[in-house]
Order: C-alpha cells, then sequence, then structure tokens
C-alpha cells in the first residue's frame, strides 16, 4: 500500500492511497474522524448567569470550541489512575467571568495549563447587555469523536475513488466534452483529446466522475456508446482531511494508521484464541 502527499501542512492534508480496498478506505476516514482523541469541555459549573441563553446551550457551545490538544500529556478520564475522580493527568480546568457590554468569546476561557487554550480566541460563546453576567468554570478532558461529536478533530474528512478517463478510437475530436467538463481536466491538441497537465500534475484526480462528458459525446452523434468514458479505480482513494485545530492534521492521519493496526492485531489474537479453543 502507498500513500502520498499532494498537500500537507497543519490544517490539511491531500494525499493518495493505492493498493487499498473501499473497506480500508472507509475504515481509515472513520477512524480519523471517531477514533482520534482530542481534548473538549465536558463539565461547566455555572456560578452566574443572567445572559439570554439558558446554561445547557451556554454549556453545549463551550464543549464545542476547539481546543489545542497534547496527546503526550494526558489520558482519557476513565483510563486514568485517579480513578474517574479527575487530576491533572486528565482533566484541564478553564475559568471564565465577562460582564456585559460585550461578546463572551473562546479568548475568554482562562486554562489553568498554558498549553492548553482554544486554538481561537474569537469564537462567540454569547452577547451581553449592560448588566448581564456570566461566570463559570469549565473542565475539559479527553475523549473521542465516536463518544460525541465535540470530541472529533477533523472538519473535512472525505475521499473518492480515483477516476480513469478513457478516450477511445472512436473519438472524432469534436471538442464537445472539453467545453461541458465543469472541472477543466480535458483539452484538444494535436487534434486530440488529452487530459491537461498543470504544473506537472496531471488533471485526471480532479475529475468528479459527474460523467457530463459522456452525455455531451452521445448528443454529438457518435452513436449509443461515447468515445469518452469514466471509470473509478477501486483500489486507488483519493483523501482530503482538514482538523479543526485540535491536532495537526498529520498526527491525525499516524494515529488514525496506528489504531487500525493494533485493532487488527486485537481481531487476529482473538481469532486465534477461538481457533486453538475450538481444536
Ligand atoms: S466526468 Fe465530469 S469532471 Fe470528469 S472529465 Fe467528464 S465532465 Fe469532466
Ligand atoms: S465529445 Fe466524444 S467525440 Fe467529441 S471530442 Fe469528446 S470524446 Fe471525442
Ligand atoms: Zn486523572
Amino acid at each position: 500500500m502507498d500513500l502520498v502527499f499532494s498537500r500537507l501542512d497543519d490544517s490539511v492534508a491531500r494525499f493518495t492511497i493505492s493498493g487499498a480496498n473501499l473497506a480500508f478506505a472507509n475504515s481509515l476516514r472513520r477512524t480519523m474522524i471517531g477514533e482520534v482523541p482530542t481534548i473538549a469541555i465536558e463539565d461547566v459549573r455555572i456560578y452566574d448567569n443572567t445572559s439570554v441563553l439558558f446554561d445547557e446551550i451556554l454549556a453545549h457551545r463551550l464543549g464545542l470550541v476547539p481546543i489545542k490538544t497534547d496527546l503526550s500529556q494526558f489520558v482519557p478520564r476513565n483510563k486514568c489512575t485517579c480513578d474517574d475522580i479527575g487530576c491533572q493527568q486528565c482533566t484541564i480546568t478553564f475559568t471564565l467571568s465577562v460582564e456585559g457590554p460585550g461578546v463572551v468569546t473562546s479568548g475568554d476561557l482562562i486554562s489553568m495549563d498554558p498549553r492548553i487554550v482554544p486554538v481561537h480566541k474569537n469564537i462567540p460563546i454569547v452577547k451581553l447587555w449592560e448588566g448581564q453576567k456570566v461566570v463559570l468554570e469549565a473542565i475539559a478532558e479527553l475523549n473521542t469523536g465516536s463518544e460525541h461529536a465535540k470530541w472529533q478533530p477533523t472538519l473535512a474528512c472525505g475521499y473518492k475513488e480515483f477516476p480513469i478517463i478513457t478516450i477511445h478510437d472512436s473519438c472524432d475530436v469534436c471538442g464537445k466534452c472539453v467545453v461541458e467538463c465543469p472541472r477543466d481536466v480535458l483539452e484538444v491538441s494535436d487534434n486530440t483529446i488529452h487530459i491537461r497537465v498543470v504544473n506537472g500534475e496531471s488533471k485526471e484526480k480532479d475529475c468528479s466522475m459527474c460523467r457530463l462528458c459522456e452525455t455531451a459525446c452521445v448528443s454529438s452523434g457518435i452513436g449509443e456508446n461515447p468515445a469518452i468514458t469514466i471509470d473509478a479505480d477501486s483500489t486507488k482513494f483519493i483523501f482530503v482531511v482538514e482538523s479543526d485545530g485540535s491536532l495537526p492534521v498529520k498526527e491525525i492521519i499516524e494515529r488514525a494508521l496506528l489504531h487500525i493496526k493494533l485493532r487488527s492485531i486485537d481481531l487476529t489474537d482473538a481469532l486465534q484464541d477461538i481457533f486453538a479453543e475450538g481444536l
């Protein structure tokens, strides 16, 4: 199996996996979304709230604030040695105290640990009028997206099969498919239809498989079978993964792959035990 990045920075990765299958591609997607842990606010103690929002809505909004996560420093609360009481290894406390007028934002959350802070300081939580007040303490902890969406480390996370575009000998170079293609994938040159190459990269991977080119080709009067056909390579997948900023996107991918590997080992061991018992 090969993994080739065409874009990789802290927030976005675009890569192609070849030599895989649909089951693996979907496992990777689901694992990145649901099994890579991040920190999010879970418990909120409200000491004063005279804003227009109910306590529950306020707590819900705080839970959705992405928080920078250092996985080398924290363990999930239910696996911590403190027996789920909450200690420095498994929880982080934030305080917030704001009086109106003004907008309470994620930047008003004061962390007890300077490494664990909101990813963005300007996420609005609630607007306060003159005399309104919010005073609270929020406890954040590590967990996964399979428990609640607020612990998902990804924003966009999806894949598609790699497109295969074939131009057949029956093509009469009428150019209708070039005009119809919404992704600018095709061109006419040397009296032939080609897949465009931009900055040394083939545009084939940009094809959305909308098949408008096939329809345009048939409508040109060429016959029942289009001279251009679109297929999908079911062993090759293009992924786009966007982090919410809690973890670098490379760490999300690496941890998801490690998780799949460890779960596969667990499954193999369990199957071996079953077979050993059966013999
Ligand atoms: S399938 Fe759609 S995007 Fe792909 S080449 Fe044809 S028209 Fe363009
Ligand atoms: S529409 Fe069909 S016949 Fe015309 S250029 Fe495209 S593939 Fe060739
Ligand atoms: Zn603990």
